[in-house]
């Protein structure tokens, strides 16, 4: 089993009694009592910390750690108290005490915590090692000296991750030796080691009550743990998948895709990628992925900016694309069976069904029908690439116009600057423009003024769901359609290609309106 810790971080002994309480609310499976933090630090407020421990968390295990400064520790203890303090915890019942690695080599701190480890069966002494600066130079080897300083010891390794690529060294290591050890990366890149640990059978992961109490960069709260990343049920078959993109730290996908996975009874996990940088970073994140099929990754959702190297990669592997990807020149989804890759792109025909379903007419009503599309972006392309297929007759306006007129010229149809919106004639008008947008809620790709009720309104923003762009059209008696309805059909569509079943689209639209309140 991998344990869900949560450290506490009081600044005093009340406090310390009220972290308890909520560290048990949140569902901690361990407590770290970071004893650090306590201002006026004593051997004595030490105890009466782990007495309230006992008192509030009686079926808790926990872990006294008083941590170095220099290792991410809060105050500038000394390293004489810091030892009596955790001399102490041995002897007051702690199951566990952390002391780091660098200070457990000084033969006066390892003499006293020794002693005093050796006198009491049922403790166990956790070394660690932090580097809040970037990768260890060799993770192997620390890890080899740490395990054999002495019997039974709990290695734990920690360092920051500054690009996803970096967890790899990690993950390698929680492979080989997992059970029993405490690794993972810090930062938004490391976010992934902190829940795959459970997958590699790790000795714990850290998560905090709430981000006010977080001890560490990057660290999720012990609700986003269970009820995002579906703690409680992963094991070592759990097959992953994710969406890669930058940023994705809000991507809704995590959320929508668990609580199916999670409805369904099948033993997956969503997780979001943040792959930062271009091409070259993205193949070498999914090469690191498919070189390692213990990491029983099976597919991913691919969004801004990696939509055109998620198809160039698949096809540089020899994989299959699909032929409205192919035409779209991009794709969403890349599905990993084996090593077969397969590649595919979900928003169009999402898009085009959100419309006809809204509309009340099949793919054939577009035949002729006049429609604006506002932006020559990614999902601009798709949702053209779809109408001028149904025969539509598309113009395409953005702000800059010059990407505007590529897109028209590849699809056959016509394009304009954004001031040309006033000139507006369309029987369907999309927003594929990010404005709108949360936070930016108070803005609308098109005046008002430039719309009439006859106008069918669609937005694929889907962040807030009914974007002022739509509340101004509703308003004019415009039929409107929200980018919710195409987000989800587009995500029920990787469900199925992802899974082989069908989506529940009411637990997407559920959970996806829960994560926007
Ligand atoms: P993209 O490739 O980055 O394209 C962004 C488009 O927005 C470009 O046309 C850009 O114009 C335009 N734009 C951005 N800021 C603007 C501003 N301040 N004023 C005028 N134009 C602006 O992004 P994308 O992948 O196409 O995504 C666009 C939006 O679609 C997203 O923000 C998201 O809300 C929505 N979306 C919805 C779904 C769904 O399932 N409902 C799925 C994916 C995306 P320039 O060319 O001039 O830069």
């Amino acid at each position: 089993m991998t344990y869900l810790a949560v450290p506490i971080a009081p600044k005093s002994v009340p406090e310390a009694q009220e972290q308890i309480k909520a560290a048990v609310a949140v569902g901690s499976e361990l407590l770290e009592l970071r004893t650090d933090f306590l201002v006026h630090l004593s051997v004595d407020l030490a105890w009466q910390i782990i007495d309230a421990a006992r008192q509030y968390a009686p079926h808790l295990p926990i872990i006294v750690t008083c941590r170095d400064y220099h290792q991410g520790g809060a105050l500038r203890h000394s390293n004489q108290l810091r030892t009596d303090v955790l001399t102490a915890a041995v002897r007051a019942g702690a199951d566990y005490v952390d002391i780091e690695y660098g200070n457990y080599q000084s033969v006066a701190i390892r003499s006293k915590i020794f002693l005093a480890v050796t006198d009491e069966a049922n403790i166990r002494l956790i070394l660690s090692a932090h580097n809040f600066q970037t990768k260890f130079k060799s993770i192997r080897r620390l890890h080899n000296e740490i395990r054999y300083v002495q019997s039974g010891v709990i290695p734990k390794i920690i360092y920051s991750a500054h690009h996803i690529n970096d967890c790899f060294d990690m993950l390698d290591l929680l492979h080989e030796f997992g059970n029993g050890m405490i690794a993972f990366c810090m930062d938004e890149p490391g976010f992934i080691t902190r829940i795959i640990a459970r997958k590699l059978g790790a000795f714990a992961s850290f998560a905090c009550i709430n981000e006010k109490t977080a001890t560490a960069p990057g660290q999720p709260t012990a609700a986003q743990m269970k009820n995002v990343y579906r703690w409680g049920s992963l094991n070592a078959q759990t097959e992953l998948y994710g969406v890669i993109g930058s940023p994705v730290a809000h991507s809704l996908s995590p959320a929508l895709h668990n609580g199916c996975f999670n409805e369904a009874g099948l033993n997956k996990l969503f997780l979001p990628l943040l792959v930062t940088g271009g091409r070259q970073e993205f193949n070498t994140f999914v090469d690191n992925i498919l070189s390692r099929p213990w990491l029983d990754f099976r597919g991913f959702s691919v969004t801004i900016p990696h939509k055109e190297n998620a198809i160039e990669y698949v096809k540089s592997k020899k994989g299959t694309v699909d032929p409205l990807a192919e035409r779209i020149g991009a794709a969403n989804t890349i599905v990993i069976n084996g090593t077969q890759l397969s590649a595919y792109n979900t928003d169009c025909p999402a898009a085009l069904d959100t419309i006809t379903s809204s509309l009340g007419i099949d793919r054939a009503g577009f035949n002729k029908m006049p429609v604006a599309v506002i932006g020559a972006g990614g999902v601009a392309r798709a949702i053209v690439a779809g109408l001028t297929d149904a025969k539509a007759k598309v113009i395409i306006y953005n702000r800059t116009v010059e990407r505007a007129k590529k897109l028209a010229r590849e699809f056959k149809c016509d394009y304009a600057g954004l001031d040309d919106l006033k000139k507006l004639k369309a029987q369907l008008v999309i927003n594929c423009t990010s404005i709108g947008m949360h936070p930016h809620v108070n803005a609308t790709p098109v005046d008002e003024k430039f719309l009439n009720k006859d106008m069918a309104v669609f937005d694929t923003v889907y962040n807030p769901a009914e974007t002022l762009f739509l509340k101004q059209a509703k308003a004019l008696g415009c039929k409107t359609i929200s980018g919710l309805d195409m987000f989800i059909n587009q995500a029920a569509a990787q469900f199925k290609l992802f899974t082989g079943q069908t989506a529940n689209i009411e637990t997407m639209r559920k959970t996806l309106l829960n994560a926007q309140k």
